[in-house]
């Protein structure tokens, strides 16, 4: 697999340049700001050390939440500098209180080799998400080249991804960028056989185009989560008070219809777990798919279906896993999810996790480290595996010494 884009890799004599290196530090906060999970700051570790090596002086930007394009308090990049300095050794890390105004300017000139500058908030200033040539032009006067490092953000064409990358050059990715893209391209193009996709969460809107792409591809695609009543529906099932998009219900009828027509073969759930739509703490029932009575709401996949997915499982040689089986945030609800995971996590194929919700049910199933990749990105990964080209690739470097598909740069 040949990545289309200069890397960090190609890059030389860069010892005392400044890298203004876009990074994924999106990470989420629990009540006292502090980073409840650090496995994007972790992720972004292999670039920044090398550039450390190399003498480089990273210059880090990154968007934390949704600010709106304005300064929220809640959601400054503060909390991160602490174990960022712990993760890299304890060597400096340099704020700055705002992304492109004195503050940033003074710290970025203060920096020293050794030492890592991080811009506040890139979703403070309205120019990020507009992608303000302004904007961009400032941000990209912090570095003598630029890297892109964040995955999360790719298939954004936002400035700090897209903009800075028109006024900043050598422009090249970063190590993680690049390993996610190697892999998920591996399972878009050239998946290990039996080749097995499972599918769940709550949005059929943003999946369907993903699930089809993967009945044409991949060998099983089996679905859960709330999306399968969405299937139930278009088949006429009784799906009660389930979460369903119904403008999505011709859609997935036509993917029914078409089923015979697909080199995959499409899993739907066999039983449901149910709850009372007035109490999802009341007692819960398990009933066949599609046999959900009124008042009541589906929840997480059955024993049944488990089972079911389990063996198709467990005779792949590579699978693809986006979107929780159930509600898997209610204990209540978790057990598919986790037999699900608990399954992946035992398998001899690879298997490889995209998805912001699925990522954080295997964290918490604490079998991460069984499984072959686990992407840092949920809406760029599903963006990949469509066959979309990334916004934030397409703006980097292109690869010059490609011959005959051999990779000699
Ligand atoms: P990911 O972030 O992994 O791509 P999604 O965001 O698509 O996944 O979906 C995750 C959400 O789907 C979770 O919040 C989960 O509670 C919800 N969900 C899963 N199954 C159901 C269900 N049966 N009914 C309602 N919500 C569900
Ligand atoms: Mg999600």
């Amino acid at each position: 697999m040949t990545f289309p884009a200069k890397t960090i890799y190609n890059l030389e004599d860069i010892a005392g340049k400044k890298a203004l290196v876009r990074v994924d530090f999106n990470v989420p906060l629990d009540e006292d700001k502090k980073v409840s999970d650090d496995t994007r700051l972790r992720a972004a570790l292999p670039t920044i050390k090398y550039l450390l090596e190399q003498g480089a002086i990273p210059v880090l930007m990154s968007h934390l939440g949704r600010p709106g394009g304005e300064v929220d308090e809640d959601l400054r990049l503060a909390p991160v500098v602490e174990p960022l300095r712990e993760l890299l050794g304890g060597i400096k890390v340099k704020a700055a209180t705002d992304t492109v105004g004195d503050s940033a300017k003074q710290m970025v000139d203060s920096l020293e080799t050794g030492e890592v500058g991080l811009l506040e908030n890139l979703r403070f200033n309205p120019g990020e998400k507009a992608c303000d040539s302004e904007f961009s032009r400032k941000l990209a006067a912090f570095g003598d080249f630029y890297v892109s490092d964040a995955f999360g953000t790719a298939h954004r064409a936002h400035a700090s991804m897209t903009g800075v990358p028109e006024f900043l050059r050598p422009a090249v990715a970063g190590d993680l960028l690049t390993n996610e893209y190697k892999v998920l391209s591996e399972v878009r193009d050239n998946p290990d056989r039996p080749f097995v996709v499972l599918l769940g969460g709550a949005k059929v809107s943003d999946k369907l185009a993903v699930i089809e792409r993967f009945l044409q591809h991949a060998d099983k695609v089996l679905i859960g989560g709330a999306m399968a009543y969405t299937f139930g529906l278009a088949r006429g099932e009784d799906v009660g008070d389930s979460l369903v998009e119904p403008d999505f219900v011709e859609e997935a009828r036509r993917l029914l219809d078409n089923r015979d027509s697909y080199n995959g073969e499409l899993v739907l759930p066999l039983d449901t777990v149910i709850v009372s739509s007035d109490d999802v703490n009341s007692e819960t029932q398990t009933v066949p798919a599609g046999e959900i009575p009124d008042g009541w709401e589906g929840m997480d996949i059955g024993p049944e279906t488990c089972k079911l997915f389990a063996s198709e499982l467990s005779e792949s040689a590579m699978v693809f896993w986006n979107g929780p089986m159930g509600v898997f945030e209610m204990e209540q609800f978790a057990s598919g999810t986790n037999h699900l995971a608990e399954t992946l996590a035992e398998i001899d194929g690879k298997v490889v996790v995209g998805g912001g919700d699925s990522v954080s049910a295997v964290n918490k199933a604490g079998v991460q480290d069984k499984f072959y990749h686990i992407s840092t990105g949920g809406g760029a990964s599903l963006a990949l595996v469509r066959g979309e080209e990334l916004p934030g690739i397409a703006a980097l470097d292109k690869r010059d010494k490609i011959i005959d598909n051999i990779d000699i740069g």
